[in-house]
């Protein structure tokens, strides 16, 4: 199982990791909160730990941690 952890502070919501990831819009959404764009994690067992998503999100908001 893979932890994926959004740093709301460094996400721009600018939509590249839905975009990327293979499995895109079951893991990841942008929302609104507090009226700033961010992503949020939806469910993580999608994941195939390809790390794509840490690669493309220029500000470094995602961290993925493996539980095994
Ligand atoms: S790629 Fe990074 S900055 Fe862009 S929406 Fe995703 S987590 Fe946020
Ligand atoms: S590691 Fe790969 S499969 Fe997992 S959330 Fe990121 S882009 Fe998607």
């Amino acid at each position: 199982m893979i932890e994926i952890f959004i740093d709301e502070e460094k996400c721009t919501g600018c939509g590249e990791c839905v975009r990327v990831c293979p499995k895109g819009p079951r893991i990841y959404r942008i929302v609104e909160k507090n009226g700033k764009k961010v992503a949020e994690g939806l469910d993580r067992s999608f994941c195939i730990g390809c790390t794509t998503c840490v690669s493309v999100c220029k500000p470094g908001a995602i961290r993925l941690v493996r539980n095994w």
